[in-house]
């Protein structure tokens, strides 16, 4: 009998090394001996596909509905693909809310296709669990064996690059590897690192600098602010777009150091300017996450002599879709010592007319997509129309981003709304030169003046 104890006692362990616990799938030990025996007897003209399968938003329910719901939901997806997948095929739980399926005897891309849809069809099939109604969708990438690589690493590596493709084309879908997924993703990994060393040098010795966009209110022309936007000539590869960039350090926090860094010149800067051109800065929703962003933004603030009431801070409503209290909570309180908080690029994304009730904003900006329709027949002007009487009403004042052409200007006046920037008047420019553009626009205004009154007075 005591034999037997100890029998059953190694089968149990020798299950839990090679099964997962919560689903009883097999782990990723047993899914990485499975796939590399299937790899070392492939012949023919058969194929292996190896799929990897993450599950869209799942941290969203856990976050939610918490822990147990999430287990559940993990079961049921568990359940459900191993009852679509095929006698040949095998399913693991590769750990957190990643699957994957190593479909064999594969010999045509059809046959690929049809279980990926099954799958899709089984994950996507409402769930009810614990009183919630959950629906759920997956991001899956596809690497085939020998046609992508037969060394088990290399064919991991290529399924897991085709599904964060799969999730950069918006999740929901799925991809094959592609060569090219691999050179990309080699190019990203270098500009992080070339990032990161560009922060380590200090910023500007890393060829990190900030440019200055000017704001112009649209009912006497004046220069009203300046928006900071970071700029990196790269050694090689020379101006790299913060479009591009900005991703990356956000990826990977980088956009604590380099937000802080924007932060301090951008303020150092504005602090020579005349005291009537306010300076604004875009604030990444990651900064919200590390609790001490009002601390710096005070201290940068501090260092400069820069009153409170010439910042103004630009964050997108992304800021708001996550850990909301916390967000609400830094925004509030650099609102009680004064800066001012605007909305940027509103109209895109998950824009909702929500996000102006939760916080309330002293200005609204409106995305440059519509801007650049609103001579159109499309309706654009009728959105902004409607974004300009909504901020009216909640007293915010609105600025139109990507003016380009004096009649998007002159209608953009008509609809009344309160600041425009734009190419039309100034594209980004570096310290000194914005400086300059103050002394000129300036002069020129004080010449139009005066060339009004002087016409005044002779009529
Ligand atoms: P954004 O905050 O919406 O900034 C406006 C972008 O529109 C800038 O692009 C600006 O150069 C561009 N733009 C201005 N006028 C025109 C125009 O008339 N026509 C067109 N087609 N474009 C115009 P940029 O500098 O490439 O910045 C892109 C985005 O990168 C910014 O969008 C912002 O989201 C982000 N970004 C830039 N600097 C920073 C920064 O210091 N911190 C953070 N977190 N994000 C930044
Ligand atoms: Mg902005
Ligand atoms: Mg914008």
């Amino acid at each position: 009998e005591d034999v037997t104890e100890r029998r059953r006692i190694e089968e149990r362990i020798t299950h839990l090394a090679h099964y997962d616990a919560l689903t009883d799938l097999p782990n990723r030990t047993m899914f990485h001996e499975h796939l590399r025996a299937g790899l070392a007897a492939i012949a023919g003209s058969e194929e292996i596909a190896v799929h990897y399968i993450d599950i869209d938003e799942f941290k969203g329910v856990n976050d939610a509905l918490g822990h147990l719901v999430g287990d559940e939901l993990l079961k049921s997806i568990a359940t459900s693909l191993s009852r679509c997948a095929g006698p040949q095929d095998f399913v693991a739980r590769l750990g957190g809310d990643e699957f994957a399926i190593v479909q064999s005897a594969v010999t045509s891309l059809e046959q690929v296709d049809e279980l990926v849809a099954r799958v899709f069809q089984a994950i996507r099939a409402p769930f009810d669990c614990m009183g919630h109604h959950l629906t759920t969708d997956a991001s899956i990438g596809i690497a085939l064996a020998p046609r992508h690589g037969t060394a088990l690493d290399q064919i991991l590596k290529n399924a897991d690059m085709a599904m964060y493709a799969a999730k950069a084309a918006g999740r929901r879908t799925y991809r094959f590897f592609e060569p090219e997924m691999d050179a990309k993703v080699r190019e990203r990994r270098q500009l992080e690192i070339d990032l990161r060393h560009a922060i380590a040098q200090g910023g500007l010795e890393g060829g990190l600098e900030v440019y200055y966009q000017p704001c112009l209110a649209l009912k006497d022309d004046r220069i009203t602010g300046c928006e900071a936007l970071v700029r990196w000539r790269h050694p090689e590869r020379g101006m790299v777009s913060p479009a591009e960039f900005i991703p990356i350090a956000e990826d990977t926090g980088l956009i604590n150091e380099i937000g802080e860094w924007v932060l301090a010149t951008a303020c150092r800067d504005a602090a020579n300017w005349p005291d009537d051109i306010r300076l604004a800065v875009n604030v990444s929703p990651v900064q919200f996450k590390s609790g001490t962003l009002a601390l710096k933004i005070m201290a940068a603030l501090a260092a400069s002599n820069l009153p409170a009431s010439r910042l103004e801070l630009e964050i997108t409503e992304a800021v708001l879709i996550r850990d909301d209290d916390t967000a609400l909570a830094i925004l509030h309180q650099l609102r009680a010592i004064g800066v001012r908080i605007a909305l940027d690029d509103f109209g895109t994304g998950y824009s909702s007319l929500s996000y102006l009730h939760r916080f309330p904003f002293d200005k609204i900006k409106i995305d440059r997509c519509f801007v650049s329709d609103i001579a159109g027949p499309d309706g654009s002007a009728s959105i902004v129309q409607a974004v300009v009487n909504l901020a009216a009403a909640r007293r915010m004042t609105t600025t139109a981003e990507g003016v380009e052409t004096e009649e998007q200007q002159r209608l953009l006046r008509a609809l009344g709304c309160s600041e425009m920037q734009g190419y039309l008047f100034s594209a980004a420019k570096p310290a000194d030169k914005v400086l300059e553009l103050f002394a000129l626009h300036r002069s020129r205004l004080a010449q139009r003046g005066g060339e009004e009154s002087r016409r005044r007075e002779a009529s």
